[in-house]
């Protein structure tokens, strides 16, 4: 099974990017926003950790998968204790696995050691179809986690399993996208999915924005759990992350280092000073979590 998982890797692979650079030609012919200096600052990062990502996903993936193989034969989960048609069973562990990704996204925002992780996705200060995939290793371990936990108690089928990647890469492209769109046509897709606008808004560099739809897929989580925050302004979010625009801490090396700086180095690198109330305590500035407790720009 790790072997059949490992051979699926390059024509997946190869589908995401083809998938990407469709993307990309409809940014280019209907536009968000016109492009700027850190749509093209950006491109070499974010595919460099596109292609970082592609090479973690593809062992915790094949280990994932394996699991529920076995698993799925010995009925174990939910799932596997009753008896539903298999296209209900397949609803129901795609529907699993979005909100294990809603809750892990949530918890990368409140636990200070996950937001450092998850803060090299928001530090981008564009954001368009190569933002998509623009993540630390350390988040990919942390969201197969956490989708891990969830699969194995729901006892998810292998192949809801594959539905559910495919769907989620799908819907990241889209959701990232700098693609204009009617605002009617946002506002009926909101009720059910995250993008054009939904997603954007937590890329606001205003901390009730940045802390609220969370969603992955479906909406439902973030309108359930009242972290929705409706898109109609999408179309006119300031992207990025205060304190994280310095050039040196947007390249390749810059990103994967930011899990492991102090805040007091970020802001020394990015020349500029702590805020009052860090410079007061600068440990306390150490755990920086996610803006709405920010105590460093
Ligand atoms: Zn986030
Ligand atoms: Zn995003």
């Amino acid at each position: 099974m790790i072997a059949a998982a490992f051979a699926s890797t390059i024509p997946t692979i190869g589908g995401i990017l083809a998938a990407m650079a469709l993307v990309a030609l409809i940014e280019v012919a209907m536009p968000l926003h016109a492009r700027g200096r850190w749509n093209r600052f950006h491109l070499r990062p974010n595919l460099a950790l596109t292609f970082l990502t592609f090479a973690t996903n593809t062992f915790l993936n094949a280990a994932l998968l394996a699991t529920l193989l076995w698993l799925h034969a010995k009925h174990v989960g939910v799932l596997g204790m009753v008896t539903l048609p298999p296209l209900t069973a397949g609803v129901i562990g795609v529907l699993a696995l979005d909100f294990s990704s809603y809750v892990a996204h949530v918890a990368m925002h409140k636990v200070p050691t996950f937001w450092r992780y998850h803060r090299v996705h928001h530090a981008d200060p564009a954001v368009d179809v190569t933002t998509t995939i623009r993540q630390h290793p350390g988040e990919s371990v942390i969201r197969y986690a956490f989708m891990a936990v969830f699969a194995f108690a729901f006892g998810v089928s292998p192949g809801a399993f594959a539905v559910y990647r495919l769907l989620s890469v799908l819907n990241g492209l889209l959701e990232h996208a700098n693609i204009r769109m009617p605002l009617w046509l946002d506002n009926a897709l909101s009720l059910v999915t995250t993008w054009p606008y939904t997603h954007k808004i937590h890329h606001s560099r205003i901390a009730a924005e940045t802390n609220s739809n969370y969603g992955n897929i479906v909406s439902l989580f973030d309108r359930l759990f009242g972290t929705f925050t409706p898109s109609k302004r999408g179309v006119n979010v300031g992207y990025g992350l205060d304190g994280f625009d310095a050039p040196a801490l947007q390249t390749t090396a810059g990103l994967l280092a930011i899990p492991f700086r102090q805040m007091t180095t970020i802001a020394r690198i990015a020349g500029r000073p702590l805020a009052t109330s860090c410079q007061a305590r600068p440990a306390s500035c150490e755990a920086y979590t996610a803006p709405s407790t920010a105590t460093a720009t």
